[in-house]
């Protein structure tokens, strides 16, 4: 990628860094908060629930801080191979980078890789269902 294109593309990742970072755990807390205000036998599955809810988000959040760690590290490593498919070589479309700018892949090669899990998720299922 060109430097003029990667400018714009690391101001992008940093900011998405720094919105993930903001967003923080403080929904637990929150949520935390509200069950201890109103005593009652039903809090504490309630509280589970949510905790489970938030490390869930918790820890999509952290698997996102980490692609774009990743993705600004392939940045400053390899400037010219960022925003290349790693599949087939071929650029991955600017709209693309803008939307997903940690993505790997350009739009075909995400598609097939799609397919190819899914195809196999259904064949696992389909083993479960025998059994
Ligand atoms: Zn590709």
């Amino acid at each position: 990628m060109k430097p003029d294109e990667l400018g714009p593309m690391r101001a992008l990742l940093l900011q998405r860094r720094a919105e993930l970072l903001q967003g923080g755990d403080v929904p637990v807390e929150f949520e935390q908060q509200e069950v201890a205000t109103k005593p009652d036998e039903d809090a504490a599955p309630l509280t589970e629930m949510t905790q489970v809810i938030a490390s869930n988000r918790n820890r999509a959040r952290v698997e996102a801080l980490a692609a774009i760690d990743q993705a600004l590290r392939r940045m400053a490593d390899d400037p010219e191979e960022f925003g290349i498919c790693e599949a087939c070589d071929e650029p991955i479309a600017q709209r693309r980078l803008l939307l997903v700018p940690t993505a790997t892949l350009c739009a075909t090669c995400q598609r097939e890789d799609e397919q190819a899990n899914s195809t196999r998720g259904r064949s696992r299922r389909h083993l479960t269902d025998f059994r």
